[in-house]
């Protein structure tokens, strides 16, 4: 992860003021510089007319708090009430404000993506737009990244929501992923979350994927750290998840512990399970020929012969599986030149 200046640290102070008389390249750099915010707020939105304008206030006492320049992109994510045009009464009032609509409803984690492409700012900071998280939480999370974390995660530690829909999945699923992925975070769930640019900015997001970009980042060699957030009760309009969200979170875990540790070779697992049905075949063979010559048990007495087909099959099945994806990963590495490993920090070594 490449160290980065503090964000705090104005932009003017790249520019030599003695060149900046009127019309110079220097001045030009100064005005650009200057429009490109400090913090980008990201917020998908669905659904989510009554929180909108009150959702803006909150925002714009704590965003005029941090003393930067700052972004809210609000993603509405085909809303079939009045949220755009909300939105768009936002927008016409504050340039700050900028709204992306979906022309259906995709869902939070592709808002989420459209907002992370648009935004400009050295750090970016996600959350809902329905004031469960609280605008008021930004600063605290802008100084853990002063500090020098890459990733601070929000911890909703009185979390106000149901406890049996909501609260023990969302304990358990937290407890499996922070053992399965080797990070321990209280809360994946928690929207509200800051972010380095460079952490995230690469990230494609798929299914759930959004609440695992603190894994991808540690693994990458990232800091990561959480502080406990404000959490409200939903005052206006409903949830859109009920409990089935806790078994695709648990699915896309295992998609993402898969890629990072068998992407590169994805033929030792499809291989070993190949192997290890083909040697139960071949054991079951043998087993069977013990019985037959030995105990003079013929083949069609015992389930041994159907046993031996099948996992003789399934294990040249597998194998050949490997080999495809195999193939498939090294097509989408070659294709997109992209490497197997990503460098920190070099030394003495001219960028290509
Ligand atoms: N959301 C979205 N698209 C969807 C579902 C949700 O943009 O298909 C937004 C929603 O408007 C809210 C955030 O994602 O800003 C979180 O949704 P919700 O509050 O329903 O989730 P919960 O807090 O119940 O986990
Ligand atoms: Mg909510």
């Amino acid at each position: 992860m490449p160290s980065l200046t503090p964000i705090t640290e104005p932009n003017i102070s790249q520019v030599n003021v003695v060149d900046c008389a009127p019309g110079s390249d220097a001045l030009k750099e100064l005005r650009d510089d200057m429009t490109i915010p400090e913090i980008s707020v990201i917020i998908p939105v669905y659904n989510e007319e009554d929180n909108l304008e009150l959702l803006y206030e909150k925002l714009l006492i704590s965003l005029t708090g941090t003393k930067r320049t700052w972004e809210v992109i609000l993603i509405d994510d085909g809303s079939k009430d009045t949220s755009f045009a909300e939105l768009q009464k936002l927008a016409a009032n504050d340039k700050r404000i900028k709204v992306v609509r979906f022309v259906r409803n995709y869902g939070q984690t592709a808002a989420l993506a459209a907002g992370i492409e648009h935004a400009q700012g050295k750090v970016i900071i996600p959350m809902d737009a329905d004031l469960q998280n609280d605008p008021a939480d930004i600063n605290a999370l802008l100084d853990k990244i002063d500090e020098g974390y890459d990733v601070v995660s929000g911890w909703r530690k009185d979390r106000k929501d149901g406890l049996w829909l909501r609260l023990i999945p969302s304990w358990t699923a937290n407890k499996i992923i922070s053992y399965i992925s080797k990070v321990q975070l209280h809360d994946y769930g928690c929207s509200l979350k800051a972010y380095r640019r460079e952490v995230i900015k690469d990230v494609r997001l798929y299914g759930e994927m959004h609440r695992f970009v603190p894994i991808y980042a540690t693994w990458q060699g990232a800091k990561v750290t959480e502080i406990p957030v404000t959490h409200h009760a939903r005052q206006y309009g409903q949830s859109k998840y009920g409990i089935n969200r806790t078994f695709k979170v648990v699915l896309d875990l295992i998609t993402v512990k898969f890629m990072s540790t068998y992407f590169t070779k994805p033929i030792y697992v499809f291989g070993t399970a190949g192997m290890m049905s083909f040697l139960t075949g071949m054991a079951a063979f043998v087993w069977m020929l013990v019985l037959k010559f030995a105990y003079h048990t013929t083949f069609i007495e015992t389930p041994l012969p159907v046993l031996v087909c099948m996992f003789v099959m399934l294990g040249v099945q597998f194998i050949l599986m490997g080999l495809l994806a195999e193939i498939l990963m090294r097509t989408y590495h070659e294709s997109q030149d992209k490497k197997i490993y990503s460098v920190g920090e070099s030394i003495n070594i001219k960028k290509s």
